[in-house]
């Protein structure tokens, strides 16, 4: 598909230049973007457009140079820098499975109209990961060819299971001889007492938790028989920020607390107080994801669900009031669009599972069930938990990490999430920032390979046409954002 031109330059009619490959899109009525393979990306005026599409060869001066430097026109057909670039961007290719998410146990002691994760109630203790499967999915996980690895605990509430955890913790520490291992586990914080925050903090665990908007709204979606959701997570995230503090104090914390809220249909018509919320809790992040369809039975799906659009409107509006924020002096990102900003301004990829091409299932990522069995991702084990294990890749017990990461199943999902072969993405403007979602897919579409321009596809098209329309304009901003991130260890693998 590479455009090839013989041209004659200008300044030297002997050159033989290339005019490279290269994605568009119309933005603003005389502003169109420009992206390349390697993610650089440019925009030019209409004229400047025109004159490029009509006759690059007669192409000069500064606008010749900006092309030029960006990798848009080769000069004498000098491609040894770009294919430098291209295997840079790519790097996360040859890491290996750097996440791993551990499902401790199906437990929960929540019933959340969105719940996804299969969830058994607190008497099941059949559901949970023993001790034995514990250690041999560690073996499994230490014999991954990866040496950046993070190791993540999830449910159920993985807290409902903290013996697992904790073993977990203790016998890879003890085991570990040449990886670099962080630790996190995503709780919903109702289980969390004094004992186990300590210890959690004292191994340096990351913590996600759940918090999706006001009191009203966060109960009613996550609803705890026993209680009230809402302030059982708020007290902890009090308690939990305020124990970080104290060890930044001391300079001894690579310990972190994110929240992550469910976009439920009732959050939509109120952005400001859910990010409100996030900034008086002390969050210097908020990630706005819309609910996905892993898992759910389709009645239970139309209940909680909303149409891209709607999304977009209400994503537009709170990264609108996260701008205002920033520019009034409170230091606040959004996560998908900073997943974003990292490839577009550093043209380095940050290793996001689900926004890359090929995804992270199976070379990037892997999801242990309780029992043992190993998945392609968490959504993966989702659909599993609905009763169709097609995302199943072997078991901790008796598949070695060859054969787990040489299936079939990663292969397929592989290519079916490379946008080079896929239609609609191939020649999308945002092909260089964008990922697929082979899970997504299946589950809505019945083919990992999905249908062009589906609703996934309309948010990730949206939330990069909200960047792209305002990062001139507010470049000083999402550059801070993109440096402030690069600052903050450990790499975040969510
Ligand atoms: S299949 Fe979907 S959920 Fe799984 S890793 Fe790929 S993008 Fe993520
Ligand atoms: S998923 Fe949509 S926005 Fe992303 S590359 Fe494909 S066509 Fe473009």
């Amino acid at each position: 598909m590479r455009v090839k031109r013989n041209m004659k330059n200008p300044m030297n009619n002997e050159l033989n230049d290339e005019l490279n490959y290269f994605r568009f899109k119309q933005i603003h009525s005389d502003r169109y973007l420009l992206t390349n393979d390697v993610g650089n990306h440019l925009f030019l005026n209409k004229d400047e457009f025109v004159q490029l599409r009509s006759d690059p060869a007669c192409v000069s001066g500064p606008l010749r140079e900006r092309l030029l430097d960006k990798g848009f026109l080769f000069e004498g057909g000098d491609i040894d820098g770009f294919i430098h670039e291209y295997r840079t961007k790519h790097d996360f290719l040859h890491r290996g499975p750097g996440l791993h998410i551990l499902v401790v146990t199906l437990r929960c002691n929540h019933t959340c109209s969105y719940c996804q994760a299969g969830r058994k109630g607190m008497d099941r203790s059949n559901y949970d990961m023993d001790l034995k499967t514990a250690e041999e999915t560690v073996d499994f996980i230490l014999n991954s060819g990866a040496r950046d690895l993070c190791i993540e605990f999830q449910g159920g509430e993985p807290l409902a299971n903290f013996d697992t955890v904790r073993h977990v913790i203790a016998y890879t520490q003890a085991k570990n001889t040449d990886k670099n291992i962080i630790f996190s586990i995503v709780t919903n914080l109702s289980l969390m007492d004094d004992q186990k925050r300590s210890f959690l903090l004292e191994n340096d665990v990351a913590i996600c938790t759940s918090l999706d908007g006001p009191e009203e709204i966060h109960n009613k979606h996550r609803v705890l028989t026993a209680g009230n959701s809402f302030r059982k997570t708020v007290d902890q995230i009090r308690r939990i920020s305020a124990e970080l503090d104290k060890k930044d104090r001391e300079g001894k914390t690579y310990g972190r607390l994110n929240a992550l809220p469910t976009i439920s249909k009732d959050i939509l018509r109120d952005h400001k107080s859910l990010v409100d919320l996030y900034v008086d809790l002390g969050f210097q992040t908020i990630h706005l994801r819309p609910v996905n369809p892993f898992g759910f039975s389709e009645g239970r799906l139309n209940g909680s669900q909303y149409t891209a659009t709607q999304f977009l409107a209400f994503y537009r509006r709170c990264l609108d009031y996260i701008l205002e924020l920033n520019e009034s002096g409170t230091v606040f990102l959004e996560k998908t669009a900073l997943i974003f900003l990292q490839k577009i301004l550093t043209r380095t990829d940050p290793g996001f599972m689900d926004i890359r091409s090929p995804c992270g299932a199976g070379i990037g990522q892997l999801a242990y069930n309780y029992d043992g069995r190993i998945f392609t991702c968490d959504e993966g084990r989702m659909v599993d938990a609905s009763g169709d294990n097609v995302f199943c890749l072997g078991n901790v017990s008796d598949s070695s990490h060859q054969q787990v990461v040489t299936n079939g199943v990663v292969r397929c999902v592989g290519i079916a999430s490379c946008l080079e072969g896929l239609p609609g993405c191939h020649d999308c403007v945002y092909h260089p920032y964008c990922g697929v979602c082979p899970v997504y897919n299946y589950v809505v579409h019945g083919s990992i390979f999905g249908r062009p321009f589906n609703e996934r596809c309309r948010i990730m098209s949206g939330i990069q046409d909200y960047i792209f329309e305002r990062l001139e304009e507010k470049s000083d901003i999402f550059s801070s954002w993109v440096t402030l991130s690069n600052r903050t260890p450990p790499k975040n693998y969510d």
